[in-house]
């Protein structure tokens, strides 16, 4: 059996679900095709992001927030609350539901879009067809499209000297699944996987310890930024470990035994648990690249050029699987803007505009470049910062840590870059995106009313600062 359409996008993550229902809403007619199972079988659109990766791990990090709070901060607050229990069973089944709501709304929206959601795997056979093959093998059938869109994704890096056994040597998505507190916890990377679930299961009362091969903390974050943060959270107990590369990591005894090697010498530690998080790949397999003509580059990313377009003729790609950040929100962009182009409109990512967040305690949370990367650059620059210390909203949440940190051209005062750490800097991101995407001056922002008491105000602070007319903080003397 056979069909036509004009759009055919082989996986529904954060790329492919917004590709397909883009171009449905343009007029095409458009079949989307996901692989996706969860542990108990079933499928769910909405890729890694809504099933194993943003959303459930976002869900956790709140509820161990909260838990956290409620044992340390409540009684600042002047709220005796008794003896805190933690209910993991309860917290999980929480992150399930939310998952299983926004998966099951990509449903609902396919439908109301006109979109044909089919479950399974797809295959590029060449020609303009795809072969769709059901779950259970009981359904096969060639679908024709004038455009094919590969949106992939990604999976987790496995590392040979530390082989997953699916019990005590976990990837992130089973790190999201423990049903019991591990006491001692090993994670290898302390990239953002690493930081994110490392607050995890610290909240929720483990001993944590990220190994970490790089002897700099989170190196593409302004180092100011980066420093502070890691201070912060070595003061909440995460034991982070730069400069420690993992040699081996194996079941033990009592868990796992983990051998890695730190100041030239060989070191060793026992865990309960170990989370390997050194990175994702691309995900291409039973895709059929090779027989269609999709060229992959040496690191197995679908090779494309600015508009996304591939080595075979009517055949796109997006999201993780194309390399670049692998961030939800840039592959859902980047499915948007394909689908517009394929409708014959203009539209374009701006790269230069991607916000990067960590979702720990302080937040962490960047756009454009670090002071280090103009400097290496040669871009003549200033910079001023807004600590949270001076901010009534931080304090009145106990959270006065962390800075906002801006990065302007020195003679045109455009912002280049801007980086945070703090209380909800998540949320303040989309200030700086906003400011870099309209090609704003640090004069725009220090022009601009942000209401009080907010944390914004912070935001408006560093722009003032830039200019060394700070009002809430004493400026530094200028150079
Ligand atoms: P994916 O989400 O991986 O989706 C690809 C889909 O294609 C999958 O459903 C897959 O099953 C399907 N597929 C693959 N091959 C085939 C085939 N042949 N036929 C049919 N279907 C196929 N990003 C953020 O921006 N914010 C966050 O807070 C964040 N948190 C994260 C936390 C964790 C623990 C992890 C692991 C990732 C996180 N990410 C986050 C990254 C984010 O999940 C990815 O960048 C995003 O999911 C990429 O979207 P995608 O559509 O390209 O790929
Ligand atoms: P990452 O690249 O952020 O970090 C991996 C870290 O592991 C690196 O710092 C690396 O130096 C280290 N490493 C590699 N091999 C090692 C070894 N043998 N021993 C010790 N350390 C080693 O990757 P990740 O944390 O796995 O995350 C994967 C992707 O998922 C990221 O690209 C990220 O964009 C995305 N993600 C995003 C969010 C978010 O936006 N909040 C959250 C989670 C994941």
């Amino acid at each position: 059996m056979s069909e036509n359409y004009d759009v055919v996008v082989i996986g529904g993550g954060p790329a492919g679900y917004p590709a397909a229902i883009r171009a449905a809403q343009l007029g095409f007619k458009t079949a989307c095709i996901d692989a996706w199972l969860n542990k108990d079988n079933t499928p769910a659109f909405g890729g890694t992001c809504l099933n194993a990766g943003c959303i459930p791990s976002k869900a956790l990090l709140e509820s161990s927030e909260l838990f956290h709070r409620a044992q340390h901060e409540f009684e600042v607050h002047g709220i005796k609350a008794g003896k805190i229990a933690l209910d993991l069973a309860a917290m999980q089944k929480r992150k399930d539901g939310i998952c299983k709501q926004l998966t099951s709304g990509v449903k609902t929206l396919f439908t109301a879009n006109k979109v044909t959601g089919l479950q399974g795997w797809g295959k590029l056979l060449g020609k303009g067809q795809v072969e769709f093959k059901s779950h259970d093998g009981k359904t096969t059938q060639t679908l024709t499209a004038k455009h094919i869109v590969i949106a992939t994704g990604s999976e987790p890096i496995n590392l040979k000297i530390a082989p997953l056994d699916g019990k005590n040597i976990v990837d992130s998505w089973g790190a999201l699944d423990f049903s019991e507190v591990p006491k001692r916890l090993g994670i290898i990377g302390a990239g953002v996987i690493g930081v994110e679930l490392g607050s995890v299961w610290q909240r929720l009362g483990s001993q944590v310890v990220i190994l970490e091969a790089l002897p700099t903390f989170l190196p593409m974050v302004d180092q100011q930024i980066a420093k502070d943060a890691l201070r912060q959270f070595t003061k909440q107990g995460l034991d982070i470990r730069l400069g420690a590369k993992v040699l081996t990591g194996k079941a033990s005894k009592s868990g796992v035994a983990v051998e890695y090697e730190a100041e030239g010498q060989k070191k060793t530690e026992e865990f309960d648990k170990l989370i390997v998080a050194v990175g994702r790949r691309p995900f291409t397999q039973n895709l059929g690249a090779d027989a269609a003509g999709v060229k992959l580059d040496e690191r197995g990313f679908v090779k494309i050029d600015k508009n996304y377009k591939t080595s075979a003729a009517g055949i796109y790609a997006v999201g993780d699987v194309t390399g670049g950040a692998m961030l939800a929100h840039k592959a859902i962009e980047e499915g948007v803007a394909l689908a517009e182009q394929l409708a014959g409109q203009k539209t374009e990512v701006n790269y230069n505009a991607v916000p990067s967040i960590i979702y720990t305690t302080p937040e962490i949370a960047w756009v454009g470049k670090s002071e280090e990367q103009v400097k290496a650059e040669g871009i003549e620059y200033k910079t001023g910062a807004a600590p949270f210390a001076a901010n009534g909203r931080a304090k009145a949440l106990e959270q006065q840590v962390g800075s906002i940190k801006m990065i302007a051209h020195a003679k045109t005062g455009r912002i280049l870059g801007i980086h945070m750490t703090g209380p909800y800097v998540s949320e303040l991101a989309a200030e700086a995106v906003l400011a870099m995407e309209y090609g704003a001056t640090t004069e725009d922002i220090a022009l601009t009313m942000h209401s009080h008491p907010t944390l914004s105000e912070s935001f408006h602070e560093a722009a003032l600062a830039v200019e060394g007319h700070a009002i809430h903080i004493v400026n530094k003397p200028k150079k």
